[in-house]
């Protein structure tokens, strides 16, 4: 018999189950049980307000969540407290999360003070303690796997939307993350603009990389998703392959979700 290690290529790399998260009084995730498997794409859609940031943010332990467990390559996260005073019990738990659960946000998010490259290199060089020379190379290759290695040298103000969201998707690449999560990556964009975004999504999408995708392009969802999870007000109402849900939606609330983006 061979033994089969804790951690193979089936442990998700992002498990949740009954996820509960309020703000106060207001409950806003109300019981989600997400995976992410190893080189699938997973996206989350639904209305402005169902929870689909708070989820994704929940994921890295950006965000604290009262119940539910949540677990990273089969390393269930440690809590203490409970209910609203429930946090992560580890500090070293958290930084492997949040430095392996890259997030790429809306609004790019890139430091302004800081030229394209310094921007990519850092994280690794300031958080993961790389060496200096080597995490250039890395942050080059990527710049240039995104298509703006002649921007290395510029300050983010004098690039386009796109190419800001392209620097920023070069630097959470540059983490060598087990994961990307993306935010609404194109919502800021110019349609002309978001096309050069969309190719750089499914270019990582075709090479496996795993990533959570919360998005409002219900075309870049359908051809990119290995699966699909449709929330409404804290709760998931449908999920499943994305032919199903965009061809044979079962639920009324998606149904009518669908005919209002289209
Ligand atoms: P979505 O990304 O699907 O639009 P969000 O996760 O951003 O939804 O928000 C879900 C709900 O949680 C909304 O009602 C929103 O107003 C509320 N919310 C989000 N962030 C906060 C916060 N930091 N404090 C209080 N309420 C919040
Ligand atoms: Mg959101």
């Amino acid at each position: 018999m061979i033994s089969v290690p804790e951690t193979t290529v089936d442990t998700p790399v992002i498990r949740i189950r009954n996820l509960h998260k309020s703000y106060g009084q207001l409950e806003v995730l109300k019981g989600v049980d997400m995976t992410a498997p190893r080189g699938h794409v997973v996206s989350l859609i639904g209305s402005s307000g169902s929870g689909k940031s708070t989820l994704l943010r929940c994921c890295n332990l950006l965000e604290d969540s009262q119940d539910g467990e949540i677990e990273f390559e089969g390393e269930a996260v440690r809590w203490r407290g409970q209910g609203l005073n429930r946090h992560p019990a580890d500090r070293a738990q958290v930084t492997r999360m949040r430095t392996n659960l890259s997030m790429v946000f809306q609004q790019f998010n890139l430091w302004s003070h800081m030229t394209i490259l310094q921007n990519v290199m850092e994280a690794p060089v300031t958080v993961l303690k790389r060496d200096p020379a080597e995490v250039e190379q890395t942050a080059r290759a990527y710049l240039a796997k995104v298509g703006i290695a002649d921007k290395a040298d510029a300050w983010p103000a004098q690039l386009s939307g796109g190419q800001q969201q392209r620097a920023a998707i070069a630097r959470a690449l540059c983490m060598e993350p087990r994961a990307l999560l993306f935010d609404e990556p194109t919502s800021a964009l110019d349609p002309e603009l978001e096309q050069e975004v969309v190719k750089v999504i499914k270019a990582l999408a075709e090479e496996g990389r795993t990533m959570i995708l919360v998005t409002h392009d219900m075309k870049l969802a359908a051809d990119v998703s290995d699966h699909v999870v449709f929330l409404h007000r804290g709760k998931i109402e449908e999920q499943g392959p994305p032919a199903n849900l965009f061809g044979n939606p079962q639920t009324e609330r998606l149904r009518g979700f669908l005919s209002a983006t289209s």
